[in-house]
């Protein structure tokens, strides 16, 4: 292909952009390869990935999102603190801002999908700044083919430029750093941050406005695979809870790490690609993503890197310990290609517990089902300033409150109906502490977890005995192949019996606490879960 195919300097009047200089369309990633050198975004790593920085910003600017509170969602949106509404003139001002800011500049556009599925798919543009923003997208998206390119109209567009700030005063946002969402315009700004998971991330958010109030399908914060028998899993989770980590099993064909939909025929991942945590990366417990990391076409978020010898640290945290590889599912050898996946058998539940009281696997009942999915529990640990130990607990509904634009009781009422229609089989799972809380247990090992989500799968725990918790009513199993036994009952593995009892009780009065605001929209069963 020569070059002059895929550059041209029109074809974004339609947004408002006629003087743009070059404009590469959807380029293939040996393009922005060359590009993102050749403007010195990043680096090319000994094995082939392309490291990069994301400077300031190494995760999401949350209190930098906006929602356009205009007519047309005005009565829809859950506004709050996560979705904030943003005026509409304000909103066209920033806009014509950045359209004299694009002016004379380079811009990388991939023309894709959001949404495996044909009946649901979203046609996405992505017009960036970066050569590496648009590599991310054209890794996380769901590609077009050649044909398809052709004929593609987006319905929603993504323009993303990180060098842009805006002027709070005079803008209408907060800081510099602005993610504003408009449906009426179907547009999403991005400036003043390059962390470019947000761009999936803002998608993520209008399909979990479009699908499940225009479509009545369920959209989901999780990670789904297969097994041999097309038997599926979906994995709900917090961040670092491991949906990207236990979704990629040997045994089991990956549909995807992050976002799916579930419509009357099934499951279907949004994306075409994955963004895995990589720091402390085991080549041991974590083979499929290890290799990953080597691989043309991944991108490496704050990795170190040897700028000598373009080798690459994975256990250096000194940029951020999010540090996160981008790369296309196809990356991953075991895969389901479609990205579709029939009605899943077993909804897990991860969470990652640092009070190390939740049992490492429980078997839930519906009403339990329910309960976790609205309270979203995970927990944080302090970290290591000023010898904090404390962990704390964190509560997003339905394991994604930053990215969910209705009301919580919407995706609850969906997923509930899903659970009883298709007889599925509910499990929480806790991948975070055993043996004591942070600082003095330790984390579950991979391995353990992995055994358990597996035997949980293959209906090995199912047919066999359970004991009930005291403090949760969590159903608990006896035995596990490959997990010794000891492990299973948080409590055996305490050593400081009466403290395991204190911390338990605590935690149930928080969860008691956080859930005092679905009182009135669950039945009285949930409700009197805990
Ligand atoms: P995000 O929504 O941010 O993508 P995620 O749910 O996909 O988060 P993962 O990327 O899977 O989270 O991260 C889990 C992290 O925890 C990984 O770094 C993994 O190595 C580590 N880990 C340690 N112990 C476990 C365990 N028992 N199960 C799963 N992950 C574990
Ligand atoms: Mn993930």
């Amino acid at each position: 292909m020569r070059l002059n195919d895929i550059t041209r300097g029109t074809g974004l009047e339609e947004h408002g952009i006629t003087n743009a200089n070059l404009i590469y369309w959807t380029p293939p990633t040996a393009v922005l390869y060359e590009q993102i050198v050749k403007r010195s975004e990043g680096l090319v790593t000994h094995q082939g990935a392309v490291a990069v920085k994301t400077g300031h910003y190494t995760g999401r600017a949350a209190n930098e999102k906006f929602i356009v509170d205009e007519p047309s969602c005005h009565e829809h949106v859950n506004w709050g603190k996560v979705n904030r509404p943003f005026d509409p003139e304000k909103f066209d001002g920033l806009y014509k801002r950045l359209l004299a800011y694009m002016h004379g500049k380079d811009l990388f556009v991939q023309d894709c999908f959001a949404g495996a599925s044909r009946a649901h798919r979203l046609p996405v543009r992505v017009i960036a700044e970066k050569a590496w923003h648009s590599l991310f997208a054209r890794n996380m998206f769901v590609r077009a083919t050649t044909d398809e390119l052709v004929s593609l109209k987006p319905e929603f567009t993504v323009i993303d430029m990180p060098n842009f700030h805006a002027i709070p005063a005079m803008d209408g946002t907060n800081t510099e750093t602005f993610i504003i969402v408009n449906f009426a315009r179907k547009v999403i700004l991005i400036g003043g941050t390059s962390y470019a998971g947000e761009i999936k991330k803002s998608i993520f958010t209008i399909l979990n406005y479009l699908l499940p109030h225009h479509k009545k399908v369920l959209s989901m914060h999780c990670s789904a695979n297969a097994g041999e028998k097309g038997d599926v899993a979906i994995f709900f989770g917090l961040s670092g809870t491991g949906k990207t980590t236990l979704s990629a099993d040997p045994r089991r064909a990956l549909i995807g790490d992050d976002e799916h939909g579930w419509d009357d025929a099934g499951v279907f991942n949004f994306e075409g690609g994955c963004y895995a945590k990589i720091i402390n990366l085991s080549r041991e417990s974590e083979p499929e993503i290890y290799e990953t990391t080597r691989k043309f076409g991944t991108i490496l978020e704050n990795v170190a890197i040897d700028t000598l010898s373009r080798r690459i640290d994975l256990d250096d945290d000194s940029f951020t310990e999010d540090t996160r590889a981008s790369y296309p599912i196809t990356h991953i050898p075991r895969i389901v290609k479609s990205g579709i996946g029939a009605h899943p058998n077993n909804v897990i539940m991860l969470t990652c517990d640092a009070f190390g009281v939740l049992p490492p696997i429980a078997r839930l009942t519906p009403e339990q089902a329910m309960y976790h999915f609205l309270s979203g529990y995970t927990a944080k640990v302090a970290g290591t300033e000023a010898g904090i130990t404390e962990p704390q607990a964190a509560f997003s509904t339905c394991f994604g409150a930053p990215f969910m634009a209705l009301h919580p009781s919407v995706y609850a009422q969906l997923l509930n109906e899903k659970i009883a229609r298709h007889n599925v089989n509910c499990w929480l799972v806790n991948t975070g502490w055993s043996g004591g809380g942070y600082g003095v247990g330790s984390r579950m090992k991979i391995a353990y977890s992995r055994a358990l989500v597996n035997a949980a799968i293959d209906g090995t725990l199912a047919a066999g005995e359970f004991r009930k918790e005291e403090f949760f009513g969590l159903m608990i199993p006896t035995a596990c192949p490959g997990v010794p036994a000891e492990v299973l009952d948080p409590l055996n593995v305490w050593a400081d019996k009466p403290n395991y009892k204190e911390t338990a009780k605590a935690l149930v009065d928080m969860f008691r606490k956080n859930f005092e605001q679905y009182g009135g929209s669950v039945s009285d069963e949930v409700a009197k879960v805990l």
